[in-house]
């Protein structure tokens, strides 16, 4: 450690990503200083308060995984609920179970075994003659058949994308999971749960003991963080740290409408997907069954997929040929970096669960700790 730095490691975000890392590196005894620009740490995680429900205040956020060290991980920070996801989808005046199961089929056609889904499902197919899919819609139907297409994705993918089925690349959907048995869980994941009294208790956790200084822009004061510490991990956006030398990276944003509603249950589900184009916004989420609520009121988020500006949030990376070309070129400059770690999602320009986040953390920390920490040989 160079002893005129006040800190061995200054952690640029909140997120789960700098918390885990914070957390890894606190635990070895290291001084850490994480720093925010928002008014509260956790990033995208964070939860706000009203009426006594946890509302997810960046999106819906269900936390899976297949990881046994990972899930073990999160609990010994909050106890997880039994939450399973199962959202809904309403198409005009219907309504589907999702992912697409034997309940979907049967509420789409009346078949009740899986022989007859499949049958329905190929002669759909079969009737289109789609063998090469040179756009998402072609793709979408190659998969699925119309029905499904048409009721349960064309409109919410459109909305989501702001643009039509036909101009999407078909890359965007490579699989489309169908299930051939009466299972409404979205995930597959072994490990599924929200936690008891939100996702703020996790971050809490983990950041426990670790000095934290929020409204903070890195960038209002990069030379002067950078003498604080030994080390910067920087979860922020890896164009915006190499000052858009190559250009801007592009995203997809949202917006987010809250409504507080005077009734103890609004939908009955905490996500209700709209499958329609003409509805301006692609879900509406009810917080409160994330926790199983009983308050008297509730609270509904509208989720609006909205074109990305500068200003606005960067929530979805454009993984297309473009935004790829340009990310490996801040990449191979942050690759020469010897003072910084990269991490997270806007560093990493990637879109990653959570459970992969915590994963990607403790994998840096650890092979970060095992070389600093590594004994001088005699
Ligand atoms: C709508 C939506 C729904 C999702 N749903 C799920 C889900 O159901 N299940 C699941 O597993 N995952 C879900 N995710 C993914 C999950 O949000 C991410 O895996 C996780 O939050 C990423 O953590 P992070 O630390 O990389 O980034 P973030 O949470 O974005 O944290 C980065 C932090 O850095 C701060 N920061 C950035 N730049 C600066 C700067 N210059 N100075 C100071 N601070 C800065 C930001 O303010 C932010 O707090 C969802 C994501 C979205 C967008």
């Amino acid at each position: 450690m160079d002893y005129n730095k006040q800190y061995d490691y200054l952690i640029v975000g909140s997120g789960l990503f700098g918390a885990v890392f914070a957390h890894e590196a606190h635990k070895l005894g290291k001084k850490c200083l994480v720093i925010d620009k928002r008014n509260h740490s956790g990033g995208n995680i964070y939860c706000e308060n009203i009426e006594g429900i946890n509302v997810h205040r960046y999106g819906a956020h269900i936390f899976h995984t297949n990881d046994k060290t990972i899930w073990d991980y999160v609990n010994s920070f909050v106890e997880f609920n039994r939450y399973i996801n199962s959202p809904v989808a309403i198409y005009k005046d219907e309504l589907f179970n999702l992912p697409f199961n034997m309940n979907t089929f049967y509420q789409l056609w009346k078949v009740k075994t899986p022989a007859e889904a499949k049958e329905k499902i190929q002669e759909e197919i079969g009737n289109l003659n789609l063998e090469n899919p040179s756009n998402l819609e072609e793709q979408a139907l190659s998969l699925v058949g119309k029905d499904i297409y048409e009721k349960l994705i064309k409109g919410y993918t459109e909305k989501q994308w702001g643009r039509s089925a036909t101009e999407l690349p078909s890359f965007i959907i490579n699989r489309l999971p169908v299930r051939f048995t009466y299972d409404n869980n979205y995930f597959s994941d072994k490990y599924q749960g929200i936690p008891i009294g939100g996702y703020n208790k996790l971050t809490e956790g983990l950041l426990k003991d670790i000095e934290v200084r929020l409204e903070v822009n890195y960038f209002d004061n990069r030379e002067e963080w950078d003498a604080m510490a030994d080390q910067v991990i920087f979860t922020g956006k890896i164009d915006e740290y190499y000052n858009y030398e190559f250009g801007q990276l592009e995203y997809r944003s949202l917006k987010f409408e809250d409504e507080i509603k005077d009734t103890d249950n609004f939908q009955g589900n905490a996500v209700v997907n709209y499958t329609e184009r003409d509805i301006p916004y692609t879900r509406i989420i009810e917080h409160k069954h994330f926790e199983f609520g009983t308050q008297p009121k509730t609270v509904i988020t509208k989720e609006y997929p909205l074109e990305w500006t500068s200003e606005k949030e960067p929530y979805y990376p454009i993984n297309d040929k473009k935004n790829t070309e340009v990310f490996k070129k801040y990449q191979a400059l942050a690759q020469q970096e010897t003072g910084v770690i990269f991490g997270g999602r806007l560093a990493e320009y990637r879109y990653y669960d959570m459970h992969q986040i915590i994963g990607s953390a403790l994998k840096k920390a650890s092979d970060h700790f095992s070389v600093i920490e590594k004994p001088v040989e005699q």
